[in-house]
Order: C-alpha cells, then sequence, then structure tokens
C-alpha cells in the first residue's frame, strides 16, 4: 500500500502519478491535515509526502511504514532520528530543482532590482514615467553587474546560483563548511565573516541544521554592509526574522525576499509579513511543473529500488 499524503492533484493531468499506480495499491490526498496524518496512512507500508510533518507520534500510531519518500530535497519535515530507531527508510530527492530554485534566487532578486510587477501595475493603471508620482526614483532600479554575490552554502543549489551571477556580471563569493574543489570554478570561497562583510547580495543555500539555525541575525547582519540585499530560498529557520524585520525597517539591509519562512504556512505575526520592502512567496521554488514531474519519477524510482 502506497499513500501520497501532499500530492497537489488539483490541477488533474498536470503530472503523471502512472509510475507508482504498477508499484502497489495507490492513494493520492492533494493535502492532508494534521489531524488526519495517522488515519490517512493506515497501514500503508509506504508513504510518500512533500511537506506533511512526520513526527516520532505519527510513526508509533502507524507501525506498518516501512519506507517515507519525501518529495523534496530537504527532509526536516521527518523525524529521522525516531525513524533510524524504528528501522524505517527515509529518502530525499536531492537534485531534481537544482535548476528551479536557482531561477527562483533571481526571479525574487531581479523583481527587488526592477519592480516588474510594480511598474506594469502602475501602467496598466493608465502611468507612465511622465507622472512626477509615479516615476522610477520611487521605485529604484539596481544594476548587478560588477556587485558580489555571497552564497552560503556552495553545493548543487549555490553552484547553480554563482553560474547565473557571473552571467549577470557579478563577482561570486562563497562559504561553506566543505570545500568542494570542483566548485572554486564558479566563486571564490571566503570565511564567513568575510563573506558578511563583502556581499552586496546574499543568497542562503545551506541546508538547515543546528548548526545553521539564525545564521542570518542581529549579530550577522551588524557585519553586513549597509544597503545588503537578502534571498533565501532555502529554509526559513536560517533567518531569525524579527532581527531581520528590524534590520530591513532601519535600512541596513535594503531589501529581503525569501520563499520560507520559520513557521509554513505563515502565521500572520510573522515580523517579515510587515517589514519595510519585503518579498514573500509561499515556498514555491521547488515548484514548475518539469522539475514536480522529474521529482515523482525519481520517486518512483526510489520506491523500486526499496521493493528491490
Ligand atoms: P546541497 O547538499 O547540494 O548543498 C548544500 C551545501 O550546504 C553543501 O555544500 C554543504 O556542505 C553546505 N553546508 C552544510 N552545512 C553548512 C554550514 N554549517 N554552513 C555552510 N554551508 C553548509 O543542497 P542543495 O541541493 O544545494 O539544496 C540547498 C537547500 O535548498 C536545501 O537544504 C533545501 O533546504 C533548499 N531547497 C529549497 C527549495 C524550495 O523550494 N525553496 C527546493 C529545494 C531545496
Amino acid at each position: 500500500k502506497i499513500v501520497i499524503l501532499d500530492g497537489y492533484t488539483e490541477n488533474p493531468g498536470d503530472l503523471s502519478w502512472d509510475g507508482f499506480t504498477s508499484l502497489g495499491e495507490l492513494t493520492v490526498y492533494d493535502r492532508t491535515p494534521a489531524e488526519k496524518i495517522a488515519e490517512r496512512i493506515g497501514d500503508s507500508e509506504i508513504v510518500i509526502l512533500n511537506k506533511t510533518p512526520i513526527t516520532r507520534e505519527i510513526l508509533s500510531s502507524c507501525p506498518g511504514i516501512k519506507y517515507i519518500g519525501v518529495l523534496a530535497t530537504g527532509y526536516n519535515v521527518v523525524d529521522t532520528a525516531a525513524a533510524k530507531e524504528k528501522n524505517i527508510i527515509v529518502s530525499n530527492i536531492p537534485t531534481y530543482g537544482t535548476a528551479a530554485v536557482a531561477q527562483m534566487v533571481f526571479a525574487l532578486l531581479l523583481e527587488i532590482c526592477h519592480h516588474v510587477g510594480a511598474h506594469s501595475e502602475a501602467v496598466h493603471r493608465g502611468d507612465w514615467t511622465n507622472n512626477p508620482d509615479w516615476c522610477f526614483w520611487n521605485y529604484p532600479l539596481i544594476e548587478l553587474a560588477g556587485k558580489t554575490m555571497g552564497i552560503i552554502g556552495f553545493g548543487r543549489i549555490g553552484q547553480n546560483t554563482a553560474k547565473i551571477a557571473r552571467a549577470l556580471g557579478m563577482k561570486v563569493i562563497a562559504y561553506d563548511a566543505n570545500i568542494i574543489e570542483s566548485a572554486r570554478e564558479y566563486g571564490e570561497y571566503v570565511t564567513l565573516d568575510e563573506l558578511f562583510r563583502q556581499s552586496d547580495v546574499l543568497s542562503l543555500h545551506c541546508p538547515l541544521l543546528p548548526s545553521t539555525e539564525g545564521i542570518i541575525s542581529r549579530e550577522s547582519i551588524a557585519k553586513m554592509k549597509d544597503g545588503v540585499i537578502l534571498i533565501n530560498t532555502s529554509r526559513g529557520p536560517l533567518i531569525a526574522e524579527q532581527d531581520l524585520a528590524d534590520a530591513l525597517d532601519s535600512g541596513k539591509v535594503y531589501a529581503a525576499a525569501v520563499d520560507v519562512v520559520s513557521k509554513e504556512p505563515i502565521s500572520a505575526d510573522n515580523p517579515l509579513l510587515t517589514a519595510k520592502n519585503c518579498f514573500i512567496t509561499p515556498h514555491i521554488a521547488w515548484a514548475p511543473k518539469e522539475s514536480r514531474q522529474r521529482l515523482m519519477d525519481i520517486a518512483v524510482e526510489n520506491v523500486k529500488a526499496f521493493l528491490g
């Protein structure tokens, strides 16, 4: 029995699930609220999910689970320590969305630099640059060529981001806990403090770990250039959100764009919602159709490998 807890199936025909149907008795749910997780897993052996949390309690109430496939790169939604104790295999899918997430970094960054949405809305309203109340100095445009992009976590997505940054004429510096020799081609490794000191744009691509939680905080922001731009497409808790909101409001950080927040869906009292110049998208960097189908195809291969 295979259960998919959050398949986002509202758009029929969007993705093909055929690969799974030949592997077992498949049930697919669009999304699963917390109170229904255990009931929907029931006696399924194979559980597939994207963001539905699998806690120690869920694992205890569903003893039939043998394999959990996370349809994502980050697998912090599963209590892997508890899964390991119960000999449950957990797999993630590290490679499917590398291009999509790096592309999203620039969707966010270029929105900050060009305000395409706001300018287009103005034109639709009947404004043009000859309207003194609506001119580009209200929404300053920023050229990225010659600026320095600092990347924290120089793995797959970090290196792809670096390639695009370089194509735009940016200088790339990177900090990573592990140095990958082949990555030197895409940027220069520096210390974390040096990265904070030099970056005009800072983009987060490290995983969420005890050592990276709150890596962007009041203390680290104090080390950054005035007017730095911050992009987070990795995981929300990498940022101490109140500290970032304060820095946005004071102008120390010029703008931020985050695809991920500490608590998802976002809480109404998240300080970033009211902070100045902060763009927030609902954790969609991974979601172009092409990468979601790739995700599905790799998930099927993983289940086949598990079944032997
Ligand atoms: P990756 O494993 O290829 O790269 C992560 C890098 O971070 C590695 O080089 C690793 O050495 C480094 N790292 C580990 N600990 C570190 C530390 N303490 N300080 C600095 N660097 C450290 O992973 P990836 O495929 O590039 O993905 C990066 C992150 O992107 C994932 O962890 C995931 O959370 C996030 N992600 C988000 C989305 C989205 O939709 N927004 C989609 C996919 C991935």
